[in-house]
């Protein structure tokens, strides 16, 4: 939770789980944060410039440094957002170290000129396209896995060339500065990444303002993502949007029940549910149900809140918090069961919310339209899987979603019909951590990808070169044109494009004078 001090010049941040404060940030003015810009503008050339083999020493020294001190990062991680050490560990540090890496091995592979077939009337001509980078791209990040969403983003950018000036949440700005220490640590030169603190409402609009940025990379809510989408828009800036999400898990009776359950327990309460990817709709085969919710209840009533390795952390934001209890209680109201969980313990001095299950629940509750970001999760069985995929589908959301089934044909042919941008098969979360495939959102979920050879070219303009270099002065086409030209032509569209046998050939015999122009040096 994040207080802005009355001089509005600084703002402090407190360990949700602890109410202690750990730390207090520049609240950055509109003046400072398009300095900020105009540094990393003035870098933005020679780090243009810059070899890919530069770059891929940094990230592989920085990888290194980031995997020599996972432990103390993992804390830094830890004290804002009140998750535990090992989250942090697993979902930050080792996702990040392997973002350095994947791009220290792949930048240059994915950002070769690409080359393609030219034309038949264009002939002698080299045809190909390069990815070059775009300039000065503003990251905007939110806090529920803050050095990841902020390191997944920036890495990519700096790969490809860019610079980059990077907005984290409020109640995160030390993992944004812990990768910033950690990129100059490994040589990167100062200014190429910088980071700007403070508030969405000052410091974020300021960023969004500034003529010379390029592009928007944003991670957050569905709701400030419209806004800020809108004034990208307005200054025609191109912005890949990462978003809101209701995940929904499909559980057939072809599962292997252990499997799903194990899966779909983590991926809804892991980092107390505050995931984008999360699960927050489970959906099981009538025939399977008793045996999932049994075996899915007996785990989730022995997990404890705190800090300890395999403890669910604390929540991170008092409005998160909030959201979770009036979405419970909405749940109740309208005839929904709590089968564990479902109430704070008052003696928790944290933001702590225990993992809570609930049946019974209906297409009207909260709960099952709005996104939760909580550690809830509802349980439902279903007769016919079509119904099933009517509810996954049912929400304005399409981030991600699982489905369980040990008949890959059965979990495929759910995975095709499943409007969302990744589908893990008998997994939750995963696709987002294999950083080779493409991450984002269809809906209200999202614009654009991310991860991968497509995420990496997402952050450079596309140049197309067409390169000519006979000794041929003069086209057909150029003026003054032969007339004969028109006949000769319309001979060569008829012997490369029609389908029949016979005219194709006359016409190739009638285009022969007609070429031997075309080819002529003159
Ligand atoms: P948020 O409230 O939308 O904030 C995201 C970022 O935008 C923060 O840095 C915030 O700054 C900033 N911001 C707020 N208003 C702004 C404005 N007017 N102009 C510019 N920037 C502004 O989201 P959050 O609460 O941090 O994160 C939770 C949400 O993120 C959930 O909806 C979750 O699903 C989504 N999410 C999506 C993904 C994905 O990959 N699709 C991943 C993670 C999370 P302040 O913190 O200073 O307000
Ligand atoms: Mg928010």
């Amino acid at each position: 939770m994040s207080e802005i001090n009355s001089d509005r010049r600084f703002f402090s941040v407190v360990n949700p789980a602890t109410g202690e404060e750990v730390g207090k940030y520049p609240l950055m003015s509109a003046k400072e944060v398009h300095s900020a810009v105009e540094r990393a503008q003035r870098k933005f050339e020679e780090w243009s410039y810059s070899s890919f083999k530069q770059r891929k020493e940094i990230l592989l020294k920085a990888s290194s440094i980031l995997a020599e001190n996972a432990f103390y990062y993992a804390e830094v991680i830890s004290r804002e957002t009140g998750k535990t050490r090992f989250d942090a560990l697993l979902a930050e540090v080792a996702t990040v170290c392997d973002v350095m890496h994947y791009y220290a091995k792949n930048a240059e592979k994915f950002l070769a000129p690409v080359k393609v077939e030219g034309n038949i009337f264009l002939p002698g001509r080299k045809a190909y396209y390069l990815f070059e980078p775009k300039g000065v791209i503003g990251v905007i990040s939110p806090w529920n896995y803050p050095f990841t969403l902020c390191a997944g983003p920036v890495i990519t950018a700096l790969s490809a060339g860019n610079t980059v000036v990077l907005k984290p949440a409020s109640q995160t700005p030390g993992s944004a500065l812990a990768l910033q220490e950690i990129l100059l640590k490994a040589g990167l030169p100062e200014g190429v990444f910088e980071v700007v603190t403070g508030s969405g409402s000052v410091t974020g609009e300021a960023l969004l303002e500034h003529p010379a940025l390029e592009m928007l990379f944003f991670t957050g809510s569905t709701e400030v993502g419209r806004k800020v989408y809108t004034k990208a828009a307005q200054r025609l800036k191109p912005a890949i949007m990462e978003l809101g999400g209701k995940d929904p898990a499909i559980v057939t009776k072809n599962a292997d029940i252990k499997r799903a359950v194990y899966s779909i327990l983590w991926g809804a309460f892991t980092n107390c549910g505050q995931t984008c990817i999360g699960m927050e709709i489970c959906l099981v085969e009538r025939d399977i149900f008793d045996e999932f919710l049994s075996e899915f209840l007996s785990i989730t009533r022995s997990l404890k809140c705190g800090q300890q390795v395999g403890e669910i952390g604390s929540m991170t934001m008092a409005e998160q918090l909030k959201i979770v209890e009036s979405q419970v209680e909405d749940a109740l109201a309208k005839g929904a069961k709590v089968l564990v969980g479902g109430k704070r313990d008052g003696a928790e001095k944290g933001m702590y919310y225990p993992p809570t299950v609930l049946t019974d629940v209906t297409m009207n509750m909260k709960l099952m339209t709005e996104e939760t970001f909580g550690p809830l999760l509802p349980i439902i069985p279903y007769d016919d899987v079509e119904e099933a995929i009517r509810i996954a589908n049912s929400t304005p959301y399409g981030l991600s979603s699982s489905v369980f089934s040990k008949d890959l044909e059965e979990a495929r042919a759910i995975a095709r019909k499943l409007k969302t941008g990744s589908v893990n098969i008998n997994d939750c979360l995963v696709t987002f951590a294999m950083t080779s495939l493409p991450f984002g959102g269809v809906k209200e979920s999202g614009i654009g990808r991310y991860h991968g050879d497509i995420g990496i070219r997402a952050f450079t303009n596309i140049k197309s070169i067409s390169e000519f270099n006979m000794d041929i002065q003069k086209e057909f086409y150029h003026y003054p044109i032969d007339p004969s030209m028109e006949k000769g032509l319309q001979a060569m569209l008829v012997a490369v494009f029609s389908r029949n046998p016979l005219k194709k050939m006359v016409s190739a015999i009638r285009s022969l004078p007609t070429l031997k122009k075309i080819l002529k040096k003159n």
